[in-house]
């Protein structure tokens, strides 16, 4: 696992293999529709995601260390320049937290699989060479063809 490879995959919600396929069904993490629902497997690669039943429980360590840093921010901003008093500074970092939750649950997954899973460049060519193959295929020809006249 390498720092940049795990930040790109985290972010862009990517396989942590071939960082191509998406791993949660919305990208966006506040859209409640469906924003907590895990993919089984990377649709490029085949990744099976849950290595093992309750394999993302341990996201709650990576959940609690990101919940425990906005409280380490606010903590922090509040020493050096708002001087707030104590109860205002529990609700603000209650707040932030609540607020964050849903990026925190889908960035700590992401993490968690990040963890447990390189990224190899074998599996990213994997799509590469499929998309030039289909792009000189017959039937895009044909419909440039019928597009043309
Ligand atoms: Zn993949």
């Amino acid at each position: 696992m390498k720092i940049p490879e795990l930040i790109y995959s985290t972010v862009t919600n990517t396989c942590a293999r071939c960082h191509q396929g998406k791993v949660f069904e919305n990208t966006n993490p506040y859209n409640f529709k469906n924003a907590f629902k895990l993919k089984n497997s990377c649709s490029e690669c085949n990744l099976k995601y849950e290595k093992e039943p309750g394999f993302f429980y341990g996201s709650l360590y990576v959940s609690y260390a990101l919940s425990s840093g906005f409280f380490m921010i606010w903590f922090f901003i509040d020493s050096f320049w708002l001087h707030m008093d104590a109860i205002n500074l529990a609700l603000i970092v209650t707040a932030t937290i609540l607020l964050a939750f849903p990026l925190v649950h889908q960035y700590a997954k992401l993490i968690w699989l990040n963890f447990f899973v390189k990224y190899d460049k074998k599996y990213a060519k994997v799509k590469q060479k499929k998309e030039d193959t289909t792009s000189i295929s017959p039937d895009t020809r044909n419909v440039n063809v019928q597009a043309g006249n």
